[in-house]
């Protein structure tokens, strides 16, 4: 059972130095009794206390980390019922499930093309991170259908067996691949907990109910198995969105740490067709699946997934950026147009794309402001002429152009006499209020 920031309090050395970046130890105890402060913050905790503190300050939900390579990730984690009240961390994976029978040549097919589905956006690379291999009943093909994808793809695994001779083989294979084994059951917990302590490997748990999970994962917790992931059985889409909602509302809500673990769910087995699977699993990424599985990755299905995710767990507090400096839109050259807008994703997102859409090659300046949009950066000074002058002055962009016309946004009109003070030599031009209007803009000089 978690502590109280009193009694956390209790435990903490009282000497108020902070050190750990608030006046007070109580202060310090509060934080970390509500998750906002990490242990290792105070360096003057005894080891006795640290122990009995160890728990109190681990998150409501525990990270878990599956796989190896470019593709490892971490699920759970989370400390929050709603992405508005802080954020959540650790981004939902998405995995597509094969049966172990599959021929060879098709796999690498597959793998061939599903390896090819990764989308650049607002500086991060956007792919799925998992294939699901479920046994179909013979253990060697399963063992070699699992190694063929650790060893030739950068996909981390998945291994869905109930036989534990299976499971064994295939744990042998792809060990170094850290795959999560699926799924320990009330008839094998012991055998299957045995084999992910033994390989230190994550591990599933399935139930056929919340109630049924616990006596399990409580079971794991004292053989001393902590990354476990939890699947609550069911496979209707009502009963499933509560399960995940009841899992989480336990975890953070009443501190049951014997649900505090990332989950599991399986829309390939909710649903006859990829399109309403699809639909199941924009809502697991939303609440509160850690892992969800589809029985196969398209263009279609995959890209709104994957987008979704992006603005799901990202910190809404904190608006997405690009970074400043000069970015090439086409192959502008020395005559070519300059123009200047804000580092919020959005707007250089629709400004850059706008700009492309024109067939005019241009220079297009970007100026940190913070994550603000025009309107927005001018009126918190983020966007003042001097500074918007400064920016061009440093960046380095005279060096590339004999044109000196700074295009600035038609929102930012007011600045234009600033800038002209802070750049003698250039001429200063507003450009049009909107995006949409740019590419006649431009068309036009
Ligand atoms: Fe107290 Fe430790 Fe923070 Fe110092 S660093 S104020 S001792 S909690």
């Amino acid at each position: 059972m978690a502590l109280t920031g009193i009694q956390i309090f209790k435990l903490l050395p009282k000497t108020n130095c902070k050190e750990c970046g608030v006046p007070t130890c109580l202060a310090f105890a509060m934080n970390l009794a509500s998750g906002k402060a990490e242990l290792d913050a105070c360096p003057y905790v005894s080891d006795e206390a640290r122990e009995q503190l160890a728990e109190a300050s681990a998150p409501p939900i525990l990270p878990v980390q599956i796989g190896n390579g470019v593709r490892k990730l971490t699920v759970g984690g989370e400390t929050v019922m709603y992405r508005h009240e802080k954020t959540f961390y650790n981004p939902t994976a998405i995995a597509c499930k094969v049966s172990s029978d599959i021929k060879d040549k098709e796999l690498k097919a597959k793998l061939a093309i599903w390896n090819a589905f990764q989308y650049e956006r607002v500086g991060f690379n956007l792919r799925p991170e998992l294939v699901a291999v479920e046994d179909a009943g013979d253990a060697k093909a399963f063992a070699k259908t699992a190694k063929t994808i650790a060893e030739t793809s950068e996909f981390n695994l998945i291994l869905m067996s109930d036989n534990i001779d299976a499971m064994k083989a295939a744990v042998e294979a792809t060990s170094f691949k850290k795959p999560l084994i699926y799924a320990a059951t009330e008839a094998n917990v012991d055998d299957y907990g045995a084999l992910a302590k033994d390989n230190d490997l994550p591990l599933a748990v399935k139930a056929d109910s919340i109630d049924a999970l616990i006596p399990l994962t409580e079971k794991l917790l004292g053989m001393g198995i902590k990354k476990l992931v939890i699947d609550s059985g069911s496979r209707e889409i009502k009963q499933a969105f509560e399960d995940q909602v009841a899992i989480r509302r336990a975890a953070l809500k009443a501190a049951n740490r014997a649900l505090g673990f990332p989950t599991i769910a399986f829309p390939c087995e909710m649903a006859s067709n990829l399109g309403m699977e699809t639909m199941i699993a924009a809502m697991f990424i939303a609440k509160y699946g850690a892992i969800t599985v589809l029985s196969d990755f398209t263009t279609e299905s995959l890209f709104p997934l994957l987008i979704e995710r992006l603005n799901i767990f990202t910190d809404p507090q904190r608006p997405m950026t690009v970074t400043e400096g000069i970015y090439e839109i086409g192959t502008p050259d020395e005559n070519s147009p300059v123009l200047i807008t804000t580092n919020f994703a959005l707007t250089y997102f629709i400004v850059s794309g706008e700009i492309e859409g024109s067939k005019v090659p241009s220079w297009l300046l970007i100026k940190d402001t913070e994550g603000l949009s025009v309107l927005t950066a001018w009126a918190a000074g983020k966007f003042a002429g001097d500074d918007v002058g400064m920016f061009v002055k440093k960046c380095g962009i005279a060096d590339k152009v004999k044109n000196k016309e700074l295009i600035i946004p038609g929102y930012a009109a007011s600045i234009v006499g600033e800038i002209e003070e802070e750049l003698p030599g250039w001429t200063i031009t507003v450009g049009p209020r909107e995006a949409p209007h740019l590419p006649a803009f431009l068309k036009a000089k």
